[in-house]
């Protein structure tokens, strides 16, 4: 018999799926992974190129992002000793998943990351059911964390792809009972600048800790995540954290950016939110279309009488790329999801919607 070529490879990566990427051609209407639409403006543009200028590329980056952590510190309001800096907030639960032990527990459908990332670092993973109108009720955490080795519960909110917030209330009473049973609790607030309501401003990264990413409010392609969290943890994640994850162009970037560019970046966000009730009416008014209201910059939506492929397949011929979720969880039969885009891409996809719905 001959020997396996690939004996030395990890039994259960053989078999994993990574996290998709859908490709599309040039021109499509790109409304499928949570981006801003706006980009920056030209006069930003050239600042930014100027100030990465003068890197000096040979050299390492500061491995301790001191420049990032002081101006982050002074635009969220904590300590810089409380933040932790990750290529991408991806990286920050990678990191955070590999720094503890015990299983990962986390209400679903939510962000399929937590899963993925889960397996790559062979952790054990608890999904339970949200309520079928996507709520989450923190009641039924006893009866599930009781019978699994505390490690994290993970909450999003607003979650992906639901777009529905958890009050926080309710992320403090579901913390409250994980710490009985010796779990701690991440609220990953991606989504944060779209619903502006933060554990931080009550928990300061101390009950809860707390995930946030600059993807979503405009940067995605910067790359960088951070957590807020009690300072024992930041310096137990530096020491498996890889010496010179920041490298030195997102850290100058993410300097200007935040001191310099910020309220053009919130203004933006007010605009998609407005773009977003107008896309959820415009979807409400279409027959067979239930959008789910949503507190994020994207919008789940049900379909009914088109599979959700075939769906996806004929707005894609129209040029707009959306996710399909259908078969993400049984909670998200029948849906889909959308990114709010420009006016414009909008009116585009709803277009496409109607006439894809139509038949
Ligand atoms: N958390 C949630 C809930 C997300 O939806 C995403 C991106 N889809 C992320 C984290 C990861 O964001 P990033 O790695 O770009 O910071």
């Amino acid at each position: 018999m001959v020997p396996d070529p690939m004996s030395w490879v990890r039994d259960d990566l053989r078999t994993a799926t990574g996290y998709s990427v859908l490709e599309a051609p040039d021109g499509t209407i790109k409304l499928d992974a949570m981006e801003n639409p706006f980009g920056l403006p030209d006069p930003v543009r050239q600042e930014l190129a100027k100030a990465v200028s003068t890197i000096s590329l040979n050299r390492y980056p500061d491995p301790r992002a001191t420049d990032l952590r002081l101006e982050a510190s002074r635009l969220i309001g904590v300590v810089p000793e409380k933040l932790f800096f990750g290529n991408g907030s991806d990286e920050i639960l990678l990191n955070l998943f590999l720094a503890t032990k015990g299983t990962i527990v986390t209400p679903e459908p939510t962000f399929s990351m937590y899963r993925i990332i889960a397996g790559t670092v062979q952790r054990s993973f608890k999904g339970f059911p949200l309520n079928p109108d996507y709520s989450f009720d923190p009641e039924i955490l006893p009866s599930v964390l009781s019978r699994e080795p505390p490690g994290i519960l993970v909450l999003a909110s607003p979650n992906n792809p639901t777009g529905v917030a958890c009050p926080l209330k309710t992320v403090f009473r579901a913390a409250k009972i994980a710490r009985e049973y010796g779990f701690v609790t991440l609220l990953d607030e991606a989504y944060y600048p779209f619903h502006g309501e933060t554990a931080l401003s009550e928990a300061g990264g101390e009950d809860v800790l707390v995930l946030r990413t600059f993807s979503k409010m405009g940067l995605a392609g910067l790359r960088l995540g951070f957590l807020v969290a009690p300072e024992p943890l930041v310096q137990l994640l530096d020491v498996l954290r890889l010496p010179y994850n920041m490298d030195s162009l997102t850290q100058r970037a993410a300097v200007l950016l935040m001191r310099d560019v910020y309220p053009l970046l919130e203004k933006q966000v007010e605009e998609i939110c407005l773009l977003r009730d107008q896309l959820f009416s415009g979807m409400q008014s279409i027959p067979g279309v239930s959008p789910v209201p949503s507190r994020a910059n994207f919008i789940l939506f049900r379909v009914k009488g088109v599979p959700p492929p075939v769906l996806f397949r004929r707005l894609l011929e129209k040029g707009v790329l959306v996710r399909d979720v259908s078969g993400h969880h049984p909670l998200l039969e029948g849906t889909l999801r959308v990114t709010v885009g420009t006016g414009e891409e909008n009116g585009s996809f709803l277009k496409a919607l109607r006439e894809g719905v139509g038949g």
